[in-house]
């Protein structure tokens, strides 16, 4: 799968990367959820892992716009976050994404979670 990283730490994105491109995905990234926006643009990915805590603009503002854009509404979104928070999972899952995994994170459950949305 091509994959957008969305995340404002680059460290956070290196080991991000590191656990998908060693399970054979292919990974774009993006350093909040405005760059997110323009990348995609670009061009279409196969699924979006985001970070919630951004600035610009932040992983809540993000699905809020993704769901008002038809070209990119219907690409699945796994959240990765520091919050763990049901409140945000809530929040999140009520603007579409299928997956709320929390950082740190196990490779595992952020790659189950791109592949069923569990
Ligand atoms: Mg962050």
């Amino acid at each position: 799968m091509k994959i957008l990283s969305v995340d404002d730490s680059a460290t956070m994105r290196k080991i991000i990367a590191l656990a998908l491109k060693g399970a054979g995905h292919s990974v774009e990234e993006a350093e909040n959820g405005k760059d997110a926006l323009g990348k995609l643009g670009a061009g279409p990915v196969d699924c979006i892992v985001l970070d919630i805590n951004m600035p610009e603009m932040n992983g809540i503002e993000f699905l809020r716009e993704r769901k008002k854009n038809p070209a990119i509404a219907g690409i699945p979104v796994v959240v990765l976050t520091t919050q763990d928070e049901e409140s945000l999972r809530a929040e999140a899952m009520s603007l579409g994404a299928r997956g709320f995994v929390v950082k740190p994170f196990v490779k595992e459950a952020l790659l189950a979670a791109i592949s069923t949305g569990t």
